[in-house]
């Protein structure tokens, strides 16, 4: 089997509500791209790459469809089912930009299930028993603010919320002691900093809300910064934006960094990169937050199948993106059912694009040309 074309789309996805991050970083749509590879066997697949806006990590959508650009004479030929040869080939032409190769593995995946006949998790492994826990996405703002969110939310079944705060460490004390008292019995939460505080700020909040209890994410800048925090704190930890290559990982486990990470397949590099970050946390006991950095069901559905591929507890929570935009040109795919979701029976990941929605490419590579 060879890949004999590359089609790509740009997708404008506007947000249903407005969002922001720490540092005054705001959101009011994404620009995602999704690409389509054809076989000469017939069999196609699709992937997707989303970067959340251009300021969340090193990557930003126009990178995504240059970089396509840049790797399609070396990805078309190859055999897509070869998905460990395809990445290597991909990491010769072009080292580095991990955001970059997602959407082109994940493509691979899809075909390489089809081919087999097989629903993408049990091609990373085997279906698991029970459903994927689903959590949400609360943009920074303040209490009144953070409320409103989580009960847009709560009407749509979730209970388990993952709430940016990072702003100022003062006001993030009260932040974090307000929302954690309205809490319902039996609602989980998080409070993701994404970068937002210095070591001493990351410090000072956590010893002072160190009764709340609640997973602290990414308090700081880097790795380095956040190792100087856990020395001094006794919440437990995630790595989100930290965790990039294997190597990171594998300096996470050997730091003893956090008791959860975050594995996002656009900052990792995908599902092959995704999967073998996985295993490492599943040999050493670190739970998973298994997502991406956004995009519509077929995003969200490559992601629910690989925490499907991954057993509870270690598969902490899995967030889709698509429940807070206003569009989603796609068929199929994973739904959130009162906050949780359970990977589609049909072999390939089970989301299918609306060419029709979809618009005019704004590439195609072809084999012949
Ligand atoms: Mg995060």
């Amino acid at each position: 089997m060879k890949i004999t074309r590359i089609t790509v789309w740009a997708v404008d996805l506007p947000m249903a509500r407005p969002y922001s991050l720490a540092g005054g970083r705001y959101y009011d749509r994404l620009d995602s791209t999704i690409v389509r590879l054809d076989t000469d066997e017939g069999v196609m697949g699709w992937g997707e790459g989303c970067p959340w806006g251009s300021t969340y990590e090193a990557a930003f959508a126009r990178g995504v469809r240059a970089g396509v650009e840049e790797l399609a004479p070396t990805v078309l030929g190859l055999d897509p089912r070869r998905i460990d040869v395809v990445y290597r080939a991909m990491d010769r032409a072009l080292p580095g930009h991990p955001y970059i190769k997602s959407p082109l593995d994940m493509a691979c995946w899809d075909i390489a299930s089809k081919a087999a006949g097989l629903a993408l998790c049990d091609m990373l492994g085997g279906r698991t028993p029970g459903r994927v826990r689903l959590h949400t996405s609360v943009p920074a703002g303040s209490v009144s603010d953070i409320m409103a969110e989580i009960d847009i939310v709560r009407e749509q079944g979730y209970s388990f919320h993952s709430v940016k705060v990072g702003e100022d460490a003062e006001g993030d004390i009260e932040r974090m002691r307000s929302i954690d008292a309205r809490m319902a019995d039996g609602e989980e939460l998080t409070f993701d900093v994404n970068r937002g505080w210095l070591p001493a700020e990351a410090v000072a909040a956590l010893n002072a809300t160190r009764e709340l209890r609640r997973v602290i994410e990414q308090p700081c800048n880097d790795l380095d910064q956040h190792l100087q925090v856990r020395r001094l704190v006794s919440q437990p930890l995630a790595v989100d934006e930290s965790l990039v290559t294997m190597r990171d990982m594998l300096r996470i486990i050997e730091t003893d960094a956090g008791e959860v990470v975050g594995i996002k397949l656009g900052r990792v590099g995908g599902l092959s990169v995704a999967r073998r970050i996985r295993d490492l946390c599943m040999e050493t006991g670190i739970r998973m937050n298994i997502e991406d950095t956004g995009g519509t069901a077929l995003q969200a559905s490559a992601v629910v199948h690989l925490a499907q591929a991954t057993p509870e507890p270690l598969r902490r929570a899995t967030w889709i993106c698509y429940d807070r935009l206003r569009r989603n040109p796609v068929e199929g795919g994973v739904v959130n059912v009162d906050g949780w979701a359970v990977a589609p029976d049909e072999p390939g990941i089970g989301a299918h694009p609306d060419e029709a929605a979809l618009g005019d490419p704004t590439a195609v590579y072809a084999l012949d040309g």
